[in-house]
This record gives structure tokens, sequence and C-alpha cells, in this order.
């Protein structure tokens, strides 16, 4: 597997950047103690520094691990209790956990509040909540009274249920039919998390959560859907969460997902035709201009490249310079690069 390059590396390590997670370790020649990207020690001087790809590299040139980052314990991965966490409410939305019953299932409250702070930029009691009003709404756009729903999601009075739900999602439970909510969920990868997105209809985003571009797209999707992005869970995202880990495991060749991307004639032709590349091969931005009837459009068809708001999925990695050069990525030219690599060794 690649990793980026050194200087690439040095800056993410000096910046603390938690998108690196999982992609290199860090060892320090002069203490032989190596390190997670994200680190709070004081950081080693570029000549004293050595990257790695893994851990088990890092101990193989013997380096120990460092007692501040535990990079053994795996990263840029859900810790199991968070997964079970999660997986708890999302199968049952109307359950309202307090502090005791986190500790009931052995969970430290004050870590599970700091973790839906950093992950989510929410407190785990508002994640809760989001996730219980989003079950409603499915429940209502499936045709349920106002009433029952409140009481099924463990509301006792109605209009303690049509405050909140007006308060988070931006509507009243009555206008649930003709309204539209994008449901978010955050996925890790081993190429860092990424934010998903999905109406009722099908998927509209997927970026890297680090990416600058991600509150722009949201900010557009928002006004297209003229919806509120709330956390939770629905089909199209199962289905994506399921087969992006099949496509990062190797085994996944093609997509098979429902996917929205809304934009201008000429923005979708081109997302359109990105959809015609397929994996292992690659186009340059003359020909992607010359497929879609705008052979001199070369500069348009590179900026709305760029606007691609489903990474991955609408494979905008694909199309790279004349010359043979990756040149831009939204999510960062280490990431197309190791798309790239990843795609040419599977077996399609
Ligand atoms: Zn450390």
């Amino acid at each position: 597997m690649q990793i980026p390059n050194e200087d690439e590396m040095y800056q993410a390590l000096l910046e603390r950047d938690s998108s690196f997670e999982g992609i290199f370790i860090a060892g320090v020649k002069t203490t032989g103690i190596f390190c997670r990207p994200t680190c709070t020690a004081k950081k080693p001087k570029k000549e004293n520094t050595v990257f790695f790809r893994t851990t088990k590299e890092a101990l193989d040139h013997g380096y120990r691990a460092c007692k501040i980052c535990h990079p053994m314990q795996p990263a840029g991965v859900a810790p199991q209790w968070l997964k079970d966490l999660l997986l708890e409410i999302h199968a049952n939305p109307a359950i309202n956990m307090k502090d005791q019953d986190l500790r009931n299932r052995g969970l430290d409250p004050k870590r599970v509040r700091r973790s839906f702070q950093k992950n989510h930029g929410m407190t785990f009691h508002a994640y809760q909540r989001s996730v219980r009003l989003n079950h409603a709404f499915s429940r209502l756009q499936e045709g349920d009274k106002v009433i029952d729903t409140a009481y099924n999601v463990g509301y006792e009075s109605l209009s303690g249920f049509g405050d909140a739900f007006k308060k988070n999602l931006g509507f009243s439970p009555t206008e649930s039919s003709s309204r539209c909510v994008i449901t978010i969920v955050r996925i890790t990868t081993p190429l860092g998390p990424l934010i998903a997105g999905a109406t009722e209809e099908g998927i509209c985003l997927l970026e890297f959560s680090d990416r600058r571009m991600l509150e722009t797209q949201i900010q557009r999707l928002r006004k297209h859907f003229d919806a509120r992005f709330i956390p939770g869970r629905n089909h199209h995202l199962d289905q994506l969460e399921k087969q992006l880990a099949e496509y990062f495991n190797g085994t996944r060749c093609n997509f098979n997902l429902e996917i929205l991307f809304p934009g201008t004639a000429f923005q979708r032709k081109v997302w359109q035709e990105l959809l015609t590349i397929s994996l292992g091969t690659k186009r340059s931005y003359a020909e992607q201009a010359i497929a879609i009837g705008h052979p001199y459009a070369v500069r348009a068809v590179a900026k709305a490249n760029g606007d691609n708001r489903i990474a991955i999925i609408i494979p905008c990695h694909r199309v790279i310079g004349s010359d043979g050069k990756l040149t831009g990525y939204g999510g960062g030219l280490w990431r197309k690069k190791w798309l790239l690599d990843h795609e040419s060794k599977m077996n399609c």
C-alpha cells in the first residue's frame, strides 16, 4: 500500500491532522518511540522522524509504542463500544439513554460525551434526539399517524413532540409527507472518515470529513432539497456502507446504489459521464470533454469534476491530466493516488 510523500506526512504530523490516522505511523529516531499523526506530545524535528505504514512495521524496526497516543489501538475506526452503542440507538430510536444507562453498559458517560462532541459535533443527548425525530419523520412519511408516531418514539405529549420535531427538522410533523430530510452518517475507511448523506430517494453526499468544500456542498444540498441534515440511518446509507466496505476490501468493483446529483445541465452531463469510466481505467480531462460533446470545455469539465459531491461512487478520481499527472483532487492528491493504486490491484 502506498503512503503520501514525506513532506505531506510531516506537515500532517505538525498539524496533528486526524485525516491521516491509519495512514502512517511516525517513529522518533532520538527516543525510539512511535506515534499516531495526532499525538499531542511535542513533535520531533523532521530529520529525526521516520515514517512507517503500520505499527507492525514500526515494531519490526525496534520502535516502542508511545504512552500518550497509544498507536497500538486501532486507528481511524470507531472503538467497539461506540459501534455497539450506535447500533443500539439506531436499532431502537425510541431509546433515551441517560448517564445511568451508559454506566449499566460499562461506559463512562464523560467519555461518551467527548466522543460525540468530537465526531458528530453535538452532545450525546442531542444525537439521540435527532435520531429519534429522524425515525419519526420516516414513519410519518410512510403514513403513520402523528399521535401514534409521537408515542412510539417515546414522547408523552403531542405538543412536546411537535415542538421538538419542528425545532430539529424545520417543519411540523403534519408536513412530513411533502418534505425532505437528509440523513447523515459518518463512515470510517482506510482513507479517513467520510460523511455520507441520503434522502429517502437516494444518496446525495459522500465526502471526506476534512474536505474544505464539505461545508459549501452541505449548504448547496440544504438549499436544493430545502432540507436539514439529521443523523440517523436509512436503507440507502446501509447499502452504501456495506458496498464501500467491500470496495475497500477489494471485493467490489461496481456500486449498485440509488444516487442523486442535482446540478446544472452541464454538471449533470459531466457527472453522468464519470459514471461510465469503469474501475481500472483512467481518462484525461480533454477526453472527458470530448466524451460529453464539448471538446473545448476542458477547464469547465475539470471544474465540474471538482464539484462532484459523491466521492468514489462517482469516480472523479479516475480523471487525470493529459500528461498522466494526477492533478487536482478535492480529497487530497494522496487519496487520489491511493484509490487508483487500490483499483489497479483489484481483479475486476
Ligand atoms: Zn505519541
